[in-house]
């Protein structure tokens, strides 16, 4: 299978417009929609795809495990400890949101810290799940409404956040989707 790169961008723009438009409640945040989701989400997920997305960030110096429960990990379900650490990914999860939560790992995993570096922390939360979003769209996994959800929350809703990790969220969903072996065109 082929995407286009033009296709990325075309899926981070329905984030943007999602994240920037639903109605935002402050009790809102990325924990909440992601315990839910991870019962709830029934997408089927492409075979063997959780298991080339452990062999690329085993590849990237990052180890992962399927261990402990979402209650123990945080909601959210794992956890990125430094460079060369550990992603812990919560046995409880489902397929998809494991391949989700997953793929924002590898995001911050390939990105070093210089997302943060240059943009602030909530940046690159942005930069990270937007890839992830867009990696999702791709295969057609759903990211139920996490996605949009955490970026609603971690860009307060700001449209020119949304556009200034853009063309981050797009080369790292590239950069991913080839690591896995998903050919993207120009
Ligand atoms: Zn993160």
């Amino acid at each position: 299978m082929r995407t286009s790169k033009h296709e990325l961008a075309r899926i981070h723009q329905g984030l943007t417009r999602a994240a920037c438009e639903v109605p935002y409640y402050p009790r809102w945040d990325g924990y909440i929609a992601s315990e839910r989701d991870a019962k709830r989400d029934p997408t089927p997920v492409p075979a063997g795809l959780f298991a080339r997305l452990v062999r690329y960030a085993r590849s990237l110096g990052y180890p992962v495990h399927v261990r402990h429960t979402s209650d123990e990990l945080g909601a959210l379900g794992h956890t990125l400890v430094g460079r060369g650490g550990v992603i812990d990914i919560a046995a409880d999860m489902n397929e998809a949101a494991r391949c989700r939560v997953l793929i924002h790992e590898i995001g911050h995993a390939l990105t070093r810290g210089y997302l943060t570096h240059i943009g602030g922390d909530r940046f690159e939360e942005v930069a990270v799940e937007s890839s992830s979003a867009i990696v999702c769209g791709t295969l057609g996994i759903s990211n139920g409404v996490f996605a949009t959800r955490f970026c609603a929350v971690q860009s307060r809703q700001d449209p020119y956040m949304m556009a200034a990790a853009q063309p981050f969220a797009v080369e790292l969903a590239q950069v991913i989707l080839k690591g896995i072996g998903h050919e993207v065109t120009a």
